[in-house]
């Protein structure tokens, strides 16, 4: 998780704004007078990325040390810990003496810096604001900490500083694969076809690969890695019925993924339990697809398919946007094709659409199917953007966002994926307030 540390003097407004970026819940209690709590790490949530932010000024020197060194120390702390620093100013004061020493140390460190123009009471009047330009350190943000003004504007503009949160990149491109699926639906049978192929090549490093949890392989010269693997491919040569490859050990290698694999068994249909690890993998973000094994067990004929789809999509209505495929790990039919559709849907997980295009798409949704006046007031819906990817995420700006239904949403989410594919990838939108 990303670092987030708030410095500056004493009585700028730090523990206030930290109390309301971190617990943005909790904050309305903690408000109350009588309730104070020391603490310097919380965890705080914005727009779905998760971080950790420091309150420096809840550390405190009991032996009176000169406040000029603690300012410095603070600031080193923060340097050191965090990948984002916040400066909190204030608009009272204006640039203080210890605000440029500060901001001299902050500037010097190369790291992200956000500037907080704090205790603004008129956000029309900027030059309240705008002489901590002078502090080198960008465009400062005004807000009040303690009504909570403006304060979305500036999470946006920390996590806008957080490195890209995707596994994916990280791993040199390979692509990490879980199997998910009730048991013997014929997870490990699938494991072994494949790593057991002759054009798999399994990197076998030497004292690795025998505790490995994880099983990184090359395919037509793209890498893979199946995940949590190890139990698997260990049930298989021990034959041991006692040693389940467990629904819950299987629902945590998803966590890892960037593609998962939800795996069918053709001769059984889809039951509830195949229908909550679907969900799960869906509520999880994760891009997947749909495969249904032991095809070869099934009498076909020309209507087959055809009916099998219709039936998953019934029942899995809300992975409606995964491809489907059917193999036999037995056989060894179109398994290879999993490897295809994992990198096209781990493509699509990671896609990213202009801003422009964005919204020429949405316009053209509201005007097709506007939405619906709300309470004398019209709803309107400003314009989109995409806030990150795995999944695509989108923020929607709206001056009512509570009176949006559900429904509409879903239509966009139609609009969006009719326009842009977004084939196997769950996507996510998320309305905000702005007048
Ligand atoms: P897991 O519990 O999901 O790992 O399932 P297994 O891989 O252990 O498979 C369960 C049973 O189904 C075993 O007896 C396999 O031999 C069998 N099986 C798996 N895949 C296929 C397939 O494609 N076709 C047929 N006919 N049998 C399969």
């Amino acid at each position: 998780k990303p670092v987030v540390a708030i410095v500056g003097r004493p009585n700028v407004g730090k523990s206030t704004l930290f109390n309301r970026l971190a617990g943005r819940r909790k904050a309305i209690v903690e408000d109350m007078p009588g309730i104070t709590r020391d603490r310097l790490y919380e965890s705080a949530e914005w727009l779905g990325r998760e971080f950790m932010i420091i309150d420096t000024g809840g550390i405190r020197f009991d032996d009176g040390e000169l406040f000029a060194r603690e300012v410095k120390w603070q600031a080193q702390l923060a340097i050191d810990e965090a990948d984002v620093i916040v400066f909190v100013v204030d608009t009272k004061d204006g640039v203080t003496h210890e605000d440029e020493q500060v901001a001299s140390i902050l500037r010097k460190s190369q790291k992200p810096v956000v500037l907080a123009a704090n205790k603004v009471e008129n956000f029309d009047k900027q030059l309240e604001f705008y002489e901590f330009y002078n502090l080198g350190l960008g465009e400062p943000i005004p807000v009040s900490a303690m009504h909570g003004r403006n304060t979305n504007d500036l999470l946006d503009a920390i996590i806008a500083h957080f490195a890209p949160q995707s596994a994916y990149q990280e791993d040199e491109d390979a692509i990490k694969i879980a199997i998910v699926g009730r048991p013997n639906v014929g997870k490990s049978s699938l494991v072994n076809s494949l790593l057991g192929e002759e054009r798999v090549i399994v990197s076998d490093v030497p004292g690795t690969t025998r505790d490995a949890i994880d099983t990184p392989f090359k395919f037509d010269g793209n890498q893979y890695i199946l995940i949590d693997t190890a139990g698997i491919r260990k049930k298989s040569r021990i034959k041991e019925p006692a040693e389940r490859y467990s629904v819950v050990r299987s629902l945590k290698s998803v966590e890892r993924a960037d593609v998962v694999i939800i795996m069918l068994d053709a001769t059984a249909g889809v039951n509830e339990q195949d229908q909550r690890i679907a969900g799960y993998v869906h509520e999880q973000g994760k891009a997947n697809i749909i495969v249904v094994n032991k095809w070869d067990l099934v009498e076909k004929d020309e209507y087959t398919m055809n009916k099998f789809d219709k039936e998953i999509r019934e029942d899995l209505k809300f992975i409606s946007y995964s491809p489907i495929l059917y193999v036999s790990a037995l056989t060894k039919k179109r398994i290879y094709k999993i490897l295809e559709l994992a990198d096209f849907v781990a493509e699509q997980h990671h896609r990213r659409i202009s801003t422009s295009e964005l919204n020429k798409v949405i316009s053209e949704a509201m005007l097709l199917n506007p939405l619906p006046g709300g309470g004398g007031r019209r709803l309107k819906i400003y314009y989109c953007t995409q806030v990150r990817t795995a999944p695509p995420t989108f923020v929607l700006f709206a001056n009512n966002p509570e009176q949006i239904h559900f429904s509409y949403l879903r239509y966009l989410e139609n609009t969006l994926r009719s326009n842009f594919g977004f084939e196997g990838t769950p996507i996510s939108l998320i309305l905000r307030k702005r007048e």
